[in-house]
């Protein structure tokens, strides 16, 4: 898209000019798109020819890592994500489990791994764990404070010999990406042939999520700028040459607290109502399984 053609289609004055970029479809490369929904002065768009939906235009990728910064994690998307790191670490427990049915431990990246939680459960139960991350902050506690191999940057930055990994892994990652089919390319070379991929996102597909519409939390253009479906995301996997094995509702452990956060994103009168029931019985911190109804996890192997 030209930049006269992008005057008519920018967001509001909230985001200025300079610091967006357009993009075309990332799965089929064509730019005929309808406006699904504005939010934050975004569109969200979808692609006609492949049903992709994407923010475009969105934020440059400069100002996308700018974003990473220790505000993120305490008071940006995440209220704060230390607190919650019980919670994560039983989740990934219960995703390894489910993974070493599979593939028995080997090398593991876990590609945008924040504080290293993913990394630190792989590595307790034998796996020789390496992540990567875009936030300076998630890197140094990861590294400094668990000990992990960790690097700060991109998987063309990491320059990884081919074939050094049996599994990578993205949890709630996908959906950050810049380009996420440039992405999978770089995974693909990086695992052994037959290594897995596993992937961890939503599937905007889903009826709470059409019900919900722009209120639906994980619409947030500055950061999320792709939503899959199943069938979008089989279709990028397929495409860097993946053969997918399994797609699958997949269900997470959080705080009754985080939970409540949650609640409160979506109707704040709801929030507060499950915020007080939490406090009175003194369950704030007690761990609980959640199935969202959107979250997904695709299983794919190089072939
Ligand atoms: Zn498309």
């Amino acid at each position: 898209m030209c930049g006269a053609c992008m005057a008519d289609q920018r967001p509001a004055d909230s985001v200025p000019f300079t610091r967006l970029e357009a993009v075309v479809c990332n799965l089929c490369g064509i730019q005929d798109e309808v406006l699904l929904l504005e939010k934050e002065s975004f569109r969200i768009v979808r692609c006609r020819g492949c049903g992709l939906v994407y923010v475009n235009p969105r934020l440059s990728q400069t100002e996308i890592a700018q974003q990473y910064d220790e505000g993120y994690y305490t008071d940006g998307s995440y209220a704060d994500y230390l607190a919650e790191r019980s919670g994560y670490e039983r989740t990934f427990e219960l995703r390894l489990r489910r993974i070493e049915q599979r593939v028995k431990p080997g090398r593991i990246l876990d590609v945008g791994c924040a504080f290293g939680f993913f990394l630190s459960v792989a590595d307790r139960r034998g796996w020789e764990a390496y992540g990567l991350d875009l936030s300076p902050v998630g890197c140094k506690y990861a590294t400094e404070e668990l000990g992990l191999r960790v690097l700060c940057g991109t998987l063309a930055q990491a320059s990884f010999p081919p074939g050094f990994f049996d599994v990578v892994i993205l949890n709630d990652t996908f959906e950050h990406l810049a380009n996420p089919t440039q992405d999978l390319l770089q995974i693909w070379t990086v695992l052994r042939p037959g290594g897995h991929l596993f992937l961890v996102t939503q599937d905007s597909s889903r009826l709470l999520v059409r019900l919900l519409g722009r209120h639906w939390a994980q619409y947030k253009p500055r950061e999320h700028l792709y939503y899959c479906t199943s069938l979008t995301l089989r279709r990028m996997l397929e495409k860097v040459g993946f053969r997918v094995l399994e797609v699958r509702d997949e269900g997470l452990v959080c705080t009754a607290n985080f939970l409540v956060t949650k609640a409160g994103n979506v109707w704040q009168p709801a929030g507060r109502a499950a915020g007080w029931f939490v406090r009175l019985l003194g369950l704030g911190s007690r761990l609980v399984f959640v199935r969202t109804g959107y979250e997904i996890m695709a299983h794919a192997q190089k072939q």
